[in-house]
């Protein structure tokens, strides 16, 4: 019944974003509505030589990119994630705003990713996590991706169990990828599990380093990304925690330490930081309400953020909270009609 329901809704959003885009009427909209952000969010740009291995949720291909962004960018002005905030705080008018942002900091994303924007004269916000981009460990999620492929889920589920007590229970019986992802995440002790994978990952024969280095941006091309014109670098964690999961101190340290470590990594050598804008938009791990917490707010205010953006779904107006913008996820099956309905402030949030 509930997926009924949901794919009742799915369609009758379809039929009305495709009926706005059609008709013009997200023109009038657009016209008529108070100035807007609308924030994208995504992982890589689809290649298989640098981002062949993971989810396709977390791919779309360079060609519909730029057809998304080539189309929007002819109704509202192509951005990153501060300065849009920034055009919002001064109340000026102009076009309604789209800022693409990239999450975990992939390779694709320079090598791919900036001349695609290039070519369309687009901007994005790419938030780095720390822990895999400046101090080259192997995210569990990447390990566990490794160690799936390498012996089926259950066998890597059994092979879990034995070394992660926090959640064997729950790891012996399962058998489909994605329960396990969400076991090992909501459930497992952090520090049993990072070792566990880690420990499978090169038994299994394994290099966690050389993982790290086939998916994320070395330290030269991080550096080269932040100083691309068009892009803003944001932060996202030395671990990539469930902030919510952690104590206030342990949150803090998490957010401060990863946002010192990006300062110290694109620093230009003369004191100043590579990127123009770099350190000013925070992205929560996971980015759910239930992923995170007041005191993730906190600290991303204390560790100097102005900015901090979810995973839920809905376009930013000027008094949207600025530690909790909203997001819209593109991947291999997104719409431009639903897009272009967002930005042009055509989708009532109740219909997201
Ligand atoms: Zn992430």
């Amino acid at each position: 019944m509930a997926n009924l329901k949901h794919r009742t809704k799915t369609a009758l959003v379809g039929a009305w974003t495709g009926a706005t885009w059609a008709t013009g009427l997200a023109r009038l909209t657009d016209a008529m509505c108070p100035p807007r952000l609308t924030i994208l969010y995504g992982h890589c740009v689809a290649d298989p030589g640098l981002n062949g291995s993971l989810h396709e949720d977390m791919k779309i291909e360079a060609e519909h990119l730029r057809s998304l962004l080539g189309a929007l960018g002819r109704r509202h002005d192509l951005v990153t994630v501060a300065e849009g905030m920034d055009r919002l705080a001064g109340g000026g008018g102009g076009r309604s705003m789209v800022a693409l942002t990239m999450d975990d900091g992939y390779r694709d994303n320079l090598v791919r990713l900036v001349p695609l924007l290039e070519e369309v004269g687009g901007r994005a916000t790419v938030f780095l996590e720390a822990g895999a981009v400046v101090e080259r460990r192997l995210p569990w999620l990447h390990a566990l991706g490794w160690l799936d492929a390498e012996l089926g889920t259950t066998a890597a589920a059994r092979a879990l169990a034995d070394r992660v007590p926090s959640a064997a229970a729950a790891l012996g019986e399962v058998s489909d990828s994605n329960r396990l992802k969400r076991v090992l995440k909501y459930d497992a002790d952090r520090a049993e599990r990072a070792s566990a994978l880690e420990a499978l990952v090169v038994e299994h024969g394994g290099e966690p380093r050389a993982i790290v280095d086939s998916l994320y941006l070395s330290h030269a091309e991080a550096r080269e990304l932040a100083r691309a014109d068009c892009i803003e670098v944001g932060g996202h964690t030395v671990d990539h925690p469930v902030l919510s999961r952690l104590a206030a101190p342990e949150q803090h340290e998490q957010i401060a330490r990863g946002r010192a470590l990006l300062a110290e990594l694109l620093e230009d050598g003369s004191g100043g930081v590579a990127a123009g804008s770099c350190g000013r938009t925070f992205a929560y791990p996971y980015g759910r309400n239930w992923d995170r917490d007041a005191d993730s707010e906190a600290a991303a205010r204390d560790a100097g953020y102005e900015f901090a953006v979810t995973t839920h779904e809905g376009t930013n107006f000027a008094a949207a909270p600025r530690f909790a913008l909203r997001r819209i996820p593109i991947h291999g099956g997104t719409r431009l009609a639903r897009l272009g309905a967002a930005a042009a402030g055509a989708l009532p949030q109740r219909m997201l």
